[in-house]
């Protein structure tokens, strides 16, 4: 893969104790090191216009004007010194970056992934939370948009629900928004009726499990619901909002995804892409564990390298098949 990483990305801190530290990167560029077919490319700052087309101006400059002041709590987990103004415009550049290359169409081995921090999914149209300024899959997908897709998927396998993503695009067509998360994590949203409004309706799919969930239980979801529903909309590029906090040994959920599951995530939304005739993009969300973390990323990067991932033999669990039968009935799936 060509993952997109700038060094400025590691100048947000976020204190000693805080789960969303630069060592995340770190980690994963360490295991990736002794990797086959990894480059590097340092993407320039995204362009303020296209943060302006997802973000109330208003609020991007209070966001700019914190950090100028020194940064502080922006709320009780989401933290900003000065240069994290420069680190979230590199790191929504990046995830610009890599729908843009992803749209000019690259061989598998090339798939772009934006390996930036702050991530960016809780942040909503005008505000930050849950440790996102600047939402870079927004972003990306509305640099895409601009450039010449008509539409833009985006698929959130993060264990947290990406409410900033959804509240952006919940009342527009031309994006589709879908999600698996972990019931009664924070934020709260997510619900399966979130179904989208307005040009939006329809395009919304959440996906809210139980906890315990594993990997058996995420591919159904795309198998059944996600995927179906993603090829039916026909985008020109699908975003992966790539978060790794779902893994069975993640520090803050718990959900019970393999690493080898990521890899099984990865091959699908492959085929998925390939299916649309779509370019594929991902861009880095949450992950905390350093280990999981960079294991999984290593793995999706394998998945692009020729490397084939093992199927789970174990069932769909009986909860897992009650909310895909929910899903199902706001007229996503085929169960
Ligand atoms: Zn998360």
């Amino acid at each position: 893969m060509n993952f997109g990483y700038r060094e400025v990305c590691l100048d947000h801190d976020t204190g000693p104790r805080h789960p969303e530290s630069p060592d995340r990167l770190r980690a994963v560029r360490r295991a990736l090191k002794e990797r086959h077919g990894v480059e590097y490319v340092a993407a320039g700052d995204v362009d303020l216009e296209l943060v302006h087309g997802v973000h109330d101006p208003d609020y991007i400059a209070e966001f700019r004007e914190f950090c100028d002041d020194g940064g502080g709590n922006w709320d009780a987990d989401t933290v900003a010194v000065e240069a994290t103004w420069d680190a979230a415009v590199a790191s929504a550049g990046l995830a610009v970056w890599a729908a843009e290359t992803a749209m000019d169409g690259v061989s598998a081995r090339d798939t772009p992934f934006a390996l930036g921090r702050p991530p960016g999914h809780h942040a909503v149209y005008d505000d930050a939370m849950g440790f996102c300024f600047i939402n870079n899959a927004a972003v990306a997908a509305q640099a895409a948009l601009e450039r010449d897709a008509d539409r833009v998927a985006i698929f959130d396998w993060d264990v947290h629900h990406g409410n900033g993503t959804q509240d952006i695009f919940y009342d527009r067509g031309d994006v589709f928004y879908a999600s698996i998360h972990e019931d009664g994590l924070y934020p709260g949203t997510g619900a399966i009726d979130e179904t989208g409004e307005g040009d939006g309706a329809d395009t919304n799919l959440n996906v809210k499990y139980q906890p315990g969930a594993d990997t058996a239980d995420y591919l159904a979801a795309i198998d059944e619901a996600i995927a179906p529903a993603i090829a039916d909309y026909d985008p020109d590029l699908l975003v992966v909002s790539a978060g790794f906090d779902a893994h069975e040994h993640d520090p803050i959920s718990r959900m019970r995804v393999t690493t080898e599951g990521y890899g099984a995530m990865t091959q699908r939304m492959r085929t998925l892409a390939e299916d649309c005739n779509a370019g594929l993009s991902f861009v880095l969300e949450g992950g905390y564990g350093l280990d999981t973390l960079s294991d999984s990323v290593t793995t999706v990067h394998e998945v692009f390298d020729g490397y084939r991932p093992m199927e789970p033999d174990d069932d769909v669990s009986e909860d897992a098949r009650d909310v895909l039968d929910e899903v199902a009935a706001q007229g996503f799936g085929s169960k």
